[in-house]
């Protein structure tokens, strides 16, 4: 991994992520934010990781696909979001009930 992308939320990230109930977000600079709170957290770092690889797996059509699964699917149920919480868990060596204390994920 190269440069540290994991940034404390500030501002309107902070905002966005309590207005949704999200602990943490891959955001469109390709930074990852995260609430204080979960900022150590391994499991939900894997989980943006993933994020990263999928939008580097599709760099042109990634966020149109993400939301496009969340408006379809809703938000735990998006293909991506799956594949993000199998990432982490296996990369953990945690189980996916994992997610459950691991707090709530964008
Ligand atoms: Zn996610």
């Amino acid at each position: 991994m190269g440069r540290n992308r994991f940034r404390k939320a500030t501002g309107f990230a902070r905002w966005l992520l309590c207005y949704f109930g999200f602990d943490a977000v891959t955001w469109p600079d390709g930074n990852i934010y995260l609430l204080e709170k979960a900022f150590s957290s391994r499991w939900l770092r894997r989980h943006e990781l993933a994020h990263l690889m999928q939008w580097r797996r599709h760099p042109w059509s990634f966020w149109f696909r993400i939301y496009w699964q969340y408006a379809t699917a809703g938000h735990d149920q998006a293909p991506l979001e799956i594949e993000a919480d199998a990432y982490a868990s296996a990369a953990i060596g945690y189980g996916t009930a994992w997610r459950t204390f691991a707090g709530k994920v964008g």
